[in-house]
């Protein structure tokens, strides 16, 4: 967790995902697996070498998963998670694709005005269009139980 808190007003994608095996790298002492182990080559409990592996573990994908597996792009960003992992929050990576904002930005006033805006339709529809190659691309992702975007406020720290 970072040391500055956000607040981002705006359109976004949540990806429902599902957990799954999936291999992980870890190091391990060859003598126990259960040691602890540190950066060093040996393990400081038996002296048993340390060496890497991998691991299947289920775990939830991270949109760098999906966006590294399904070959994307990193264009979109993912901002949070909610249900640890289970959904993925993400918001636009490049900013005015099409001309068209995505968020409503403060421009460093600590008020917006939303009372008259009319425009979270039309960011998501905006969105929507902007980001329709990587909505699909994710739809298609067997671990991937559901896309839809939305619009509203996302708390993260960076
Ligand atoms: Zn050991």
């Amino acid at each position: 967790m970072g040391r500055d808190r956000h607040l981002h007003l705006g359109a976004y994608l949540r990806i429902t995902v599902q957990s799954v095996p999936r291999t992980h790298r870890v190091r391990q002492c060859a003598g126990d697996s259960e040691h602890r182990v540190t950066g060093a080559p040996f393990c400081s409990q038996c002296g048993s070498a340390v060496k890497p592996r991998e691991i299947e573990k289920d775990g939830f994908p991270t949109l760098l998963d999906l966006e590294d597996e399904l070959a994307m792009g990193e264009t979109l960003q993912e901002l949070g998670e909610e249900l640890d992992g289970a959904v993925i929050v993400a918001i636009n990576n490049m900013r005015h694709v099409d001309g068209t904002d995505y968020d409503i930005d403060n421009g460093g006033d600590c008020v917006v005005d939303i009372t008259n805006h009319d425009r979270p339709q039309a960011m998501c529809e905006a969105f929507a269009r902007a980001f329709e190659k990587e909505i699909s691309a994710l739809e298609g992702h067997p671990d991937v139980l559901s896309v839809a975007v939305r619009f509203g406020f996302i708390d993260y720290w960076s």
